[in-house]
């Protein structure tokens, strides 16, 4: 491997690259339009589009995208060769500041849940300038976001822009009551990425994993993850080649891949990378998906990013790692050194704690999909009830403040508190709560719902602007208070008072939680169908209008398309399955059956009984014939999805027949899935190993 620091960022036309390649007054240019958001001069645009392509070409390029994130979850691109004829029959490459900063992708196959008729399908892709543009298979890619022609956002992308001004600005204003003159705040994720690696040999025999990305049979392993071996556990050979060679791939594309290890689930890895501002992190973690996948195919895996991959074992998550931090590189979230600091601190925090409480359903929702439903409340990963934790030194200060008591702090010290005396928040010296859905771990808060397939774009949108609201509440309120002090230490404590129901530092996991969340009259949106109605909920479409983040029409399209992504999801899962058991499962529980009783038959011709066969045969029949029926009710319930949903959608076309929708599939569909696979894994325990027709979880799991 070359020298890591040449090697970082070698495929992305950044800043120093810039600085290289573009004339003095270009660059600047460039450079106030990626940090202030100024507009672009069109003859400096067409400099960098030339400069940009003179790069890329010589870095091998032939092509050009704007690399964008429809509302399908993964990113899309469609490829431009650079060339344009010239003189002679020859060709000369070219790219300018137009096809830059616009592009014009046929739209109309991308889902827009009723925001764009297909007959108008021209959207367009407009150029994010502040994050670089980087080089992917001979193609320069130009981050974009992604709109129609009426304006209506097509993307994950540009809410999450808007949002980020959002915060930035009730940001500004409430650290101007702290007499700091700041100019703009940006928020900072590092997503933590957990994925299986298994063999391509076994994938390449599941028509599940294939088609559907989990296995929608498998009786457990006699070994699962109960033997805590595999979690920070030495990594196997072929594991590492795969890490190194990632790890190659992401520098080069300028992301920060910090942190490899196994996680708890044999076969199961995690990569963390160091946070960046909010839109590139969420860029990056597009991209390492992607090369995930990629690199794990060179290296004879196939990399699995579903959230639950396998049954009775730990399914996979996305880590969302969040904080906001000054354009002075002050971390607003991290607990200061003197008392008027951490003033500024408990308003921050405070400022969170009223956001999750009063937008739980929107985060919950964030993270809500079929993949996820099966990790969310399984004691795997957190319940379906949003909570915080805060720790217990943090939470000490918390109660002093509500209660007017006396703060005792672990080193002793013991005080009145009020804003203007306030402690040093002693660093959090007890275990991490590994339960809490949303945990501060110290500087930073990690929100652990998001499920591995996600983008967490939409999160981050969601995060950005409740914690904006809650800024714009609070510093209408301060603007106006003639003792800051005091209206700030009454502010802090009349809303945590409000809002503290939402801390929970016990475990997560623990089913008596539930019982008490329902006391503390928090929401528990148990499945995708529960939580997605809420995105239209008043409160919400206040929210993101005031902020200027969607329309209420952009908010009902991202309901409506997501709870028919449920509803598909859920389809091509019961589709898979009924062509499976047809073509592969019956058949080979009944030619095992056969040939046992062939050999019953044969042995009683010489004259020997076979009880024991006889038993089997008796078994496997009629475990057989009870799938069989299993598969029959299963089919009808998949055909009779045809009937709700056009009745649903003659009712109420839009949301609410795709609510109605997918309803039908998770209370009909789903246990028909879980009754089929339930006989289906029984019957694999019973037929020979030789018989079964796809590998079994102890081959996939144990036999890499
Ligand atoms: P762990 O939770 O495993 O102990 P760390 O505390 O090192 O790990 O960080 C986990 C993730 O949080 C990393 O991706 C890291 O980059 C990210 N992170 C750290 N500080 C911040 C911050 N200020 N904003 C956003 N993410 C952060
Ligand atoms: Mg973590």
């Amino acid at each position: 491997m070359s020298k890591v620091p040449e090697l970082f960022g070698s495929m992305v036309f950044n800043e120093s690259v810039m600085k290289e390649r573009l004339p003095k007054d270009v660059f600047k240019a460039l450079k106030s339009t990626i940090t202030e958001g100024t507009a672009l001069d069109p003859t400096v645009a067409n400099i960098v589009a030339n400069a940009m392509k003179d790069w890329a070409i010589s870095m091998g390029a032939t092509h050009y995208t704007h690399w964008f994130q429809p509302m399908t979850g993964i990113t899309a691109e469609k490829h431009d060769s650079f060339i344009t004829p010239g003189a002679e029959g020859a060709v000369i490459m070219e790219f300018s500041g137009k096809e830059l900063i616009k592009g014009e992708p046929d739209a109309s196959s991308f889902p827009s849940g009723g925001l764009r008729a297909t007959f108008e399908a021209r959207g367009y892709t407009a150029w994010d300038p502040t994050s670089y543009a980087f080089i992917k298979d001979h193609t320069l890619c130009i981050p974009t976001a992604f709109c129609s022609y009426t304006g209506q956002i097509l993307d994950k992308k540009t809410p999450l822009l808007r949002s980020m001004e959002a915060i930035s600005k009730q940001a500004c204003r409430v650290l101007r009551l702290f007499g700091k003159d700041c100019k703009h705040v940006t928020t900072t994720v590092g997503p933590e990425q957990e994925y299986f690696l298994i063999n391509k040999s076994d994938y390449a025999k599941r028509p599940d994993l294939i088609l559907t990305g989990r296995t929608l049979f498998g009786a457990p392993a006699p070994k699962g993850q109960e033997m805590d071996d595999h979690y920070f556990g030495s990594i196997r050979p072929r594991v590492k080649a795969f890490m190194a060679e990632l790890d190659e791939e992401l520098w080069k594309l300028g992301i920060y891949s910090k942190t490899e290890h196994n996680e708890v689930a044999p076969c199961q890895h995690e990569m963390a990378p160091i946070f960046e501002t909010t839109n590139i992190a969420v860029d990056h973690n597009q991209l390492t998906m992607e090369v995930m996948k990629r690199v794990a195919d060179r290296h004879g895996f196939v990399c699995l990013l579903h959230e639950k991959p396998f049954e009775g074992i730990n399914g996979s998550g996305k880590h969302n790692n969040w904080s906001i931090s000054t354009d002075r590189g002050e971390n607003l979230l991290e607990p200061g050194n003197t008392p008027s600091s951490n003033a500024q601190f408990l308003l921050f925090l405070t400022a969170v704690i009223k956001a999750v409480d009063e937008y739980q359903d929107l985060l919950r929702l964030s993270a809500a999909s079929a993949g996820n439903d099966h990790r969310l409340g399984a004691h795997e990963a957190p319940p379906a009830v949003v909570s915080m934790y805060i720790g217990d030194e943090l939470g000490a200060v918390v109660d002093a403040m509500v209660s007017g008591k006396t703060y005792h702090a672990a080193e002793k010290t013991h005080m009145d508190i009020g804003v203007s005396a306030l402690p040093n928040i002693p660093k959090d010296t007890s275990d991490r709560n590994r339960t809490s859905p949303f945990a501060f771990t110290g500087n930073k808060f990690e929100f652990r719902m998001p499920g591995s397939t996600f983008n967490v774009a939409c999160t981050n949108t969601i995060l950005n602007t409740a914690v904006a609201e809650e800024l714009r509440q609070f510093a209408d309120e301060l603007e106006q208070a003639e003792n800051f002090e005091q209206a700030l230490s009454e502010l802090i404590i009349r809303e945590i008072k409000a809002h503290k129901r939402i801390i929970f530092n016990g475990n997560g996991y623990d089913d008596a939680w539930l019982v008490e969340a329902k006391k503390r009259g928090l929401s528990n949106l148990a499945s995708t169908p529960d939580a997605l109605p809420h995105y239209t909920d008043k409160k919400n479409l206040q929210l993101f209008t005031r902020h200027g983040v969607y329309t209420p029409v952009e908010v009902g399209s991202r309901e409506e398309i997501l709870l028919e992504e449920y509803a598909k999801t859920l389809r091509i899962e019961a589709l898979t399955m009924l062509d499976m058991l047809r073509k592969l499962i019956l058949p080979a529980c009944a030619k095992f059956s056969r040939d046992l009783a062939e050999g019953v038959a044969l042995k009683k011709q010489i004259g020997v009984d076979a009880p024991a066969e006889v038993e089997m045969v008796r078994r496997v029949t009629d475990k057989t014939a009870a799938l069989s029926a299993a598969q029959d009710v299963l089919a009808h319930k998949v055909e009779a999805a045809k009937d709700v949903l056009t009745e649903a959608f003659a009712v109420a076309p839009g949301g609410v027949g795709a609510r109605k929708l997918s309803r039908y599939y998770r209370d009909e569909v789903l246990p028909a899935m879980k009754e089929a696979r339930k006989l289906a894994d029984e019957l694999e325990n019973l037929v020979s190993k030789e018989y079964w027709p796809f590998p079994t979880y102890s081959d996939i799991l144990f036999y890499v």
